[in-house]
């Protein structure tokens, strides 16, 4: 049965969950991964696919009708596609959703489609071999972009294309991903660096405001404002020419807590309230416990109340302890 009253203390009605299916990621992103690493989530803690359904249909029955699947790495964790084909086949998902590094995207996305997985966010934040490497480790920015051609090619609707701009890291590429988007039909979403986890982004000196981003897009191109789609936290225009679209996200210059409608299933079965709070809800252990769907329900609606007004964002490095972003997905 599905209920109609899911809301937090704050009266925000809850219908987005995002789901980390592993916290293992191939890439180290600086803004992401912390420099020593972190201990991974040991097997035996990590919710199989069947515990996941089981946690989905709970969450499902109180309302959530929207779902995304991240991690980590998700395309790294074996045979996704088989979790969203199951997860499609849940009446009331009206939206499911993946975000992904795209590594392995050329390889899986024509199977993750016939799954059932309709759109998704590829992650992208230079165009440049010697820049990815520096930010990410390594360098795959071709396999990256091979997997957004794909993802395009096999028919995926929306391809949202996620980019943190960073200060004298990839600040002189704002044009690049414009001309991307222009050229491609994706939307090409400039996502504010957050201060989480690591004195990489604790130093306040890598972020870059989206007010000034759309600054400098406005010295050299026309940006027509979309319609703001509702529970949408992007602030979408379309290029005056070309075929895609271009989205702002701002959660630190412009935060949007008073709107959020998310909550987040970490890797190991833990409900998280706020992306950068301390608020959790361990859900494992009454789901392996034995406890009836019911039961979980009412768990899950209780927790609920425990999503704080608003992020914790400061930029500190006492931040550190609170959340690695490969943890708990973005
Ligand atoms: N591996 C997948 C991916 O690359 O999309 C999913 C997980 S990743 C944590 C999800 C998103 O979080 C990515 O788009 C990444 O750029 C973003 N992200 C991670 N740390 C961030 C930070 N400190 N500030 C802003 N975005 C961040």
């Amino acid at each position: 049965m599905i209920q109609d009253d899911f809301v937090d203390s704050f009266g925000r009605g809850i219908s987005y969950l995002r789901i980390s299916v592993t916290d293992r990621c191939n890439l180290r992103c600086c803004y992401c991964i912390p420099p020593g690493g972190f201990p991974f989530t040991c097997r035996t803690d990590i919710l199989s696919y069947e515990e996941i359904l089981r946690l989905s249909e709970c969450f499902v029955d109180l309302g959530i009708d929207k779902i995304r699947l991240t991690g980590g790495e998700p395309l790294a964790r074996r045979n996704l596609s088989s979790l969203v084909n199951a997860l499609s086949q849940i009446p009331g998902i009206k939206d499911l959703s993946l975000s992904t590094n795209g590594i392995f995207l050329a390889d899986q996305a024509e199977d993750l489609f016939e799954a059932g997985l309709k759109r998704i966010n590829i992650s992208l934040d230079t165009f440049s071999s010697a820049k990815f490497r520096q930010i990410a480790g390594w360098d795959v920015h071709h396999r990256v972009v091979t997997g957004i051609e794909k993802a395009i090619q096999v028919g995926f609707h929306p391809v949202k294309i996620n980019a943190v701009i960073m200060k004298e890291i990839n600040d002189d590429e704002i044009e690049s991903f414009v001309a991307f988007a222009m050229e491609h039909p994706v939307e090409v979403r400039f996502i504010e660096l957050m201060p989480t986890h690591n004195s990489f982004v604790a130093k306040k000196k890598y972020f870059v405001s989206n007010d000034w981003v759309k600054n400098e897009i406005a010295k050299w191109a026309v940006l027509l404002p979309e319609p703001r789609l509702p529970g949408d936290v992007s602030e979408v225009y379309r290029p005056a020419h070309g075929v895609g679209k271009i989205g702002f996200i701002s959660s630190i210059s412009h935060p949007f807590c008073s709107e959020c409608n998310r909550i987040r299933l970490r890797v190991d079965g833990t409900l998280k309230l706020c992306l950068h709070g301390e608020e959790t809800f361990d859900l494992r252990t009454p789901l392996r416990g034995g406890k009836s769907k019911a039961e979980l329900v009412q768990l899950i609606r209780e927790a609920a109340q425990l999503k704080p007004k608003g992020h914790q964002f400061t930029g500190s490095v006492e931040d550190e302890a609170v959340a690695y972003m490969c943890q708990v997905g973005g």
